[in-house]
């Protein structure tokens, strides 16, 4: 049993599929005093589904800040509580960062209790690297802004995570492959752990050839994980841009200035350039200390 005195816990619920409840969520649910949902109707189906009779409180993005001075009270004068949210890990796209700041600002006890989440359920099969990846919630829906939004990130070397509305996912391809290009690679993660879960890896402008031949696709919900830009990623090619701005930058300048300003430009260490500008230097014969 728990000692779930004055505890808030993040409970992860599953994200389509009830088998995927863990055996760690259900003792909370049944053991704490209070569950805080983000739909109270919503989650009143998942707590009949396994039988749960806490009490509940609707916790969500518009009443936050005050239902967070009722949970905080509570949790002072002992009782314990668990966060849920519609499906999936608390706190990701889904409200609960105020309340768990407040809560450590306050020395009060937050406890998680992992399971499903859609990032990195998606992430798990996209067959993209996974040892850096960015997770950038939900897009703009407007294009303009969410054109704005990709340009900002079109130089991002490492793996990006969108979660989409299924309304928007031809939008979303097309600026994706307005923006990054048509060869950038993309994965639709759509309906995970569901009957007609889908995973569909290509390059942008197949995919969403393939989306808009097959109007079912344009349904349920997903995640799109998207290829981080190639250049800088490929150390190869990598090597090579860095090497012809070194060569350009040294016909201009000292080999210091070269290897710090190169530093600046691409986040590389200052002494590795100076290194390679100096054999660029040799081999080349340019001298301008
Ligand atoms: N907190 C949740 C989590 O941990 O995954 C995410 C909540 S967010 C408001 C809802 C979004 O998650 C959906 O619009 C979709 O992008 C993604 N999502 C949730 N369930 C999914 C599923 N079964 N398959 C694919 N994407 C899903």
């Amino acid at each position: 049993m728990f000692d779930a005195t004055g505890a808030l816990y993040i409970v992860a619920t599953p994200i389509g599929n009830l088998g995927d409840m863990t055996h760690r969520a259900l003792e909370v649910l049944e053991s704490v005093d209070l569950i805080a949902a983000e739909d109270t109707r919503n989650s009143q189906k998942l707590l009949n589904h396994f039988g749960i009779k806490a009490p509940m409180m609707a916790l969500h993005e518009h009443n936050e800040r005050e239902q967070a001075d009722e949970i905080i009270a509570k949790l002072h004068s002992g009782k314990s509580i668990a966060l849920i949210s519609d499906a999936g890990t608390p706190l990701i796209s889904d409200p609960g960062y105020t309340l768990v700041s407040r809560l450590h600002d306050q020395g009060l006890k937050v406890i998680p209790i992992p399971g499903p989440s859609a990032l990195i359920s998606a992430l798990s099969v996209a067959g993209l690297p996974t040892d850096h990846f960015c997770f950038e919630g939900f897009l703009p829906a407007k294009t303009g802004a969410r054109e704005k939004a990709l340009r900002a990130l079109k130089d991002e070397t490492r793996t990006l995570v969108f979660y989409e509305a299924p309304h928007r996912i031809v939008a979303t391809l097309t600026s994706l492959s307005d923006v990054f290009g048509e060869q950038r690679v993309v994965c639709l993660v759509r309906e995970l752990t569901k009957l007609y879960e889908t995973i569909k890896r290509d390059q942008v402008a197949e995919l969403l050839e393939w989306v808009t031949a097959n109007p079912e696709q344009k349904k349920g919900e997903c995640v799109l994980v998207v290829e981080g830009a190639r250049t800088i990623r490929d150390p190869k090619i990598a090597e090579i841009e860095v090497s012809s701005l070194l060569s350009g930058l040294l016909t201009k300048m000292s080999l210091k200035d070269a290897a710090q300003l190169a530093a600046d430009l691409t986040g590389q260490k200052k002494n590795a350039l100076y290194e390679q500008a100096l054999d660029l230097q040799n081999s080349q014969g340019t001298h301008r200390e």
